[in-house]
């Protein structure tokens, strides 16, 4: 606990005097507000609260836990330092990266798709019997054909819940068609609606049909200019030369991690009995069997990650470098700096769903929008606290996978390359603002809905 002392405050009247919490490691004042952790901006005293201790664990559970910590602060270590290399060289030349890390990466991908081939090439030969013509080997093929149908590259598929088409949402279509023409990228086909503290942009489906995600949550808390920002670097995606999003090594990450799934080994509880007993060595059998493939599944998975940081996280940055052009260094940097505040988004959420639903037509007045808390809540969190989140996510990487180049990583760029642009491109003023919130209007309050 911070401990308290009673020093002057040299802004008050001369003589009075006012009690100061203080740091119990260096002693520097402290800003204390109740709705956060206090912290110590000198020494990072209490950066990241205690968690209380696992109780409840057996010594074992309990040292495997700290073997697991250990290992993922290993990972985190080597992320973050990995993206210190990138931040380094993009920042000295822009250079865009396309290094032999993104030819192996391709290679990788290649070697993915070939295999489902092989699989599947294998199951058509048997099902034909054009390899060996016995009724078992067309029965084998069916299964060959059955995995390779398991294996095969993963497109992604458009959602279909919280759609929005160009009819109902002209305003917000014609400002994402504008965004899109300046970054040089082809129009969207859809924009979907959702509850995620995120902004996305995929191409998803055999018709590779461009899907514009916006979450809602995010959205509400950003200025007009801010979204044009996070548009314009999702939108930015398509021109900035991301091979991880591309048909190619995009398709092959996802079945990676699709076969991940597929091969998690799993539990079953059988009956007693010696059929019981062949049940439970087949099984234990096929879990080995699956274990091996899970585990090589994964590692690929992880290679392919590494591959992709340098190549990806220089694309983020460019992405950052195409918000700027299209708002400001302010803008984009106050989107990013909003981005950190998924805490509260969270805090919000739990406490609308603590509070007693209140109905209109029972003549009390509905409890207060989750939308304007939310939007509230987020404003007046305090230049400390955005610090500090900033400083944990320096710390423990906000994106551990690597695939976004941390925040504070970011932030830094923007004030190192991206010159302050003094004309703003494309702004989105009061009253198209207004109306895209009237379009978007319907969604939010389903999406509350299932919010709260
Ligand atoms: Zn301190």
């Amino acid at each position: 606990m911070p401990t308290t002392d009673t020093i002057t405050d040299p802004s008050d009247r001369p003589g009075a005097e006012k009690p100061v919490e203080r740091c119990p490691e260096c002693r520097s004042p402290l800003a204390v507000n109740e709705r956060f952790p206090t912290w110590c901006p000198s020494c990072e005293w209490n950066l990241l609260p205690p968690e209380p201790p696992a109780e409840h664990l057996t010594p074992r559970q309990r040292r495997r836990a700290e073997k697991a910590e250990r290992r993922a602060e290993a990972a985190r270590r080597d992320v973050r330092e990995r993206s210190e290399q990138v931040f380094k060289l993009v920042a000295e030349d822009g250079s865009d990266l396309q290094d032999s890390s993104t030819v192996a990466a391709y290679a990788l991908a290649g070697a993915v798709h070939l295999v489902s081939l092989s699989v599947f090439l294998l199951g058509i030969a048997l099902v034909t019997g054009l390899l060996l013509p016995a009724w078992t080997n067309r029965l084998l093929g069916v299964v060959a054909l059955a995995v390779a149908c398991l294996l095969r590259p993963r497109l992604g598929r458009p959602a279909r819940e919280g759609v929005l088409d160009r009819a109902t949402a002209p305003t917000l279509y014609a400002l994402v068609d504008r965004i899109a023409e300046e970054v040089g990228a082809t129009k969207v086909d859809t924009i979907v609606v959702d509850g995620d503290w995120n902004l996305s942009f995929a191409v998803l489906g055999l018709r590779r049909r461009r899907q514009l995600t916006i979450g809602l949550p995010l959205w509400t808390v950003l200025a007009p200019q801010q979204r044009v920002s996070v548009l314009a670097h999702e939108l930015g995606r398509c021109v900035n030369g991301d091979n991880r999003r591309g048909l190619w090594t995009g398709s092959a990450t996802a079945a990676l991690v699709e076969w991940c799934r597929l091969t998690a080994p799993k539990r079953t509880r059988l009956g007693t009995g010696s059929s019981g007993l062949m049940m439970l060595i087949a099984d234990s059998v096929a879990n080995h069997v699956l274990w091996v493939v899970n585990r090589a599944a994964y590692g690929l998975a992880l290679v392919m990650n590494r591959l992709s940081l340098r190549s990806g996280q220089a694309a983020e940055y460019r992405a950052d470098r195409l918000s700027v052009r299209l708002t400001s260094v302010a803008d984009t940097r106050g989107a990013l700096t909003s981005s950190l505040h998924w805490p509260t988004f969270e805090t919000v959420v739990l406490r609308q769903r603590t509070l007693p639903r209140r109905r209109a037509d029972g003549g009390q007045s509905a409890h207060p929008d989750l939308w304007q808390s939310l939007a509230e809540a987020v404003r007046t969190v305090p230049p400390m606290e955005t610090e500090r989140r900033l400083r944990v996510a320096a710390r423990q990487g906000d994106a551990v996978d690597g695939s976004h180049p941390p925040t504070h990583l970011r932030l830094r760029m923007l004030t190192a390359t991206a010159p302050e642009q003094h004309r703003h491109p494309v702004v989105l003023d009061s009253g198209r603002a207004a109306l895209i919130e009237a379009e978007l209007a319907e969604l939010r309050r389903r999406v509350a809905g299932k919010l709260v």
